[in-house]
C-alpha cells in the first residue's frame, strides 16, 4: 500500500535503517534479523538509507524488497541523485518497480568529504530527481528541515523549494532529526502558510550515548536546547542513566508531537532494535489508543 494512503486513515509510526557498506554484503543477513525484529514492532513502514555515494544500491534494493515482500510491511526505499547519473536511476527504479516497491524518498544527498564539481552532475537536487522520477509512478517523499537547510540562505528560500517538491509530487515529507519541537511546529506552521498541504512526519532520534550526539551533531547539526545539553552532561559517565535519558526524553518529544497533532512518528533507529523496542514499550498504550 502507498504510504500516503495509509496516513489518510491513520498516524504512522516508522522506523529508520541502513544497509550495509559496500564490500560488506555478508552482513545483510544480520541486517535482515534486525528487520525481523523491527516488524514484531508493528510498524507502518520501514525506511531504508541510500548511500551517500550511491554505493550501497543493491544493499538498498534487497532490504526494502525484504521489508516489503518477505515481512510484508510497506517500504521506502530511500533514493539520492546526488551522485548518480540517469543509468544509474533508471536501473535501480527498475529493481524497485521489479520488487514492487511502491515508496521512494528522493533526495540529493549528503555531500561528501571530497565533494567535487561531478557530484551532483544529473540531478543538482532532490527536485530534479523528483521531475525524473515522474514516469515510474512512485510514491514519492521528501526531506524537509526544521532549522532550515545548513546550506540554505533562509527558511523561506528552503520552503519554496520545499512547496516545489510538493509541486513535482511529494506525498509526504519526513524531517531531519530535531530536538526541540518548537523548530518542528515552526516548520509545519509556516509550511501551511505558503500552501505545502501533505504530512509532515517528524523524525525523532533517541540519544543513547554520548558517540551518538557527537555523530548527530556533525550529521545533521540540530540544536540541542540548553536543559537537554545539561542533563546530557551530567549523565555523561553513567551510561545506564544516560541510555534512559535518551530514551525519556524522546518519549516527551513523542507525546508533545502527537499531542499537537503530528501525523506520525518516524523514529531514527538506525539498526538499533533495543532503542525501537524501549520506545514502543514505553509509550506502548499511547500507540495502541493514538495510532
Ligand atoms: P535538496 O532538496 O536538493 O536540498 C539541498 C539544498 O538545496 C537545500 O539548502 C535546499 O534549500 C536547496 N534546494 C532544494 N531544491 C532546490 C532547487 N530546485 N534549486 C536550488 N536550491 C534548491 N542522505 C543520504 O545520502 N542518504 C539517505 O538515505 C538520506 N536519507 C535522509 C532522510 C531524511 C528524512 C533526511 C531529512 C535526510 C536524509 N539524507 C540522506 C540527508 C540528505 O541527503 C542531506 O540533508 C542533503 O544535504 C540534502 O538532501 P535533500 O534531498 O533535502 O536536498
Amino acid at each position: 500500500m502507498r504510504i500516503d494512503e495509509i496516513l489518510k486513515n491513520k498516524r504512522t509510526l516508522s522506523f529508520e535503517t541502513f544497509p550495509p557498506k559496500k564490500g560488506q554484503e555478508e552482513d545483510l543477513i544480520k541486517t535482515k534479523e534486525v528487520l525481523k525484529e523491527l516488524a514484531k514492532l508493528n510498524p507502518d513502514f520501514i525506511s531504508v538509507t541510500y548511500g551517500a555515494g550511491g554505493s550501497n544500491s543493491k544493499g538498498n534494493v534487497e532490504l526494502a524488497s525484504f521489508i516489503k515482500n518477505e515481512l510484508n510491511i510497506e517500504a521506502l526505499a530511500h533514493l539520492t541523485g546526488g551522485p548518480s547519473t540517469k543509468e544509474d536511476i533508471d536501473r535501480v527504479a527498475l529493481e524497485f518497480k521489479k520488487n514492487n516497491i511502491e515508496n521512494v524518498l528522493a533526495l540529493r544527498g549528503d555531500k561528501p568529504l571530497d565533494y567535487n564539481m561531478e557530484y551532483c552532475k544529473e540531478f543538482k537536487h532532490a527536485t530534479d530527481l523528483m521531475e525524473y522520477l515522474k514516469k515510474y509512478d512512485f510514491t514519492l517523499a521528501g526531506a524537509c528541515y526544521p532549522e532550515g537547510h545548513i546550506e540554505c540562505d533562509s527558511l523561506h528560500a528552503d520552503l519554496e523549494y520545499m512547496k516545489l517538491k510538493e509541486e513535482l509530487g511529494a506525498k509526504f515529507f519526513v524531517t531531519q532529526i530535531f530536538f526541540d519541537n518548537e523548530y518542528y511546529y515552526r516548520l509545519v506552521s509556516e509550511a501551511r502558510k505558503v500552501g505545502i498541504k501533505s504530512p509532515i512526519i517528524p523524525g525523532i532520534m533517541p540519544l543513547i550515548s554520548p558517540k551518538s550526539i557527537a555523530r548527530t551533531k556533525s550529521m545533521c547539526g540540530s540544536t540541542i536546547p540548553l536543559n537537554y545539553r545539561n542533563m546530557l552532561e551530567f549523565y555523561m559517565n553513567k551510561p545506564k542513566a544516560f541510555k534512559e535519558l535518551g530514551y525519556n526524553y524522546a518519549v516527551y518529544q513523542i507525546m508533545d508531537l502527537l499531542a499537537k497533532g503530528a501525523p506520525g512518528i518516524h523514529l531514527y533507529v538506525m539498526n538499533n532494535v533495543d532503542t525501537a523496542k524501549e520506545i514502543t514499550r514505553r509509550i506502548e498504550n499511547v500507540i495502541k489508543e493514538y495510532f
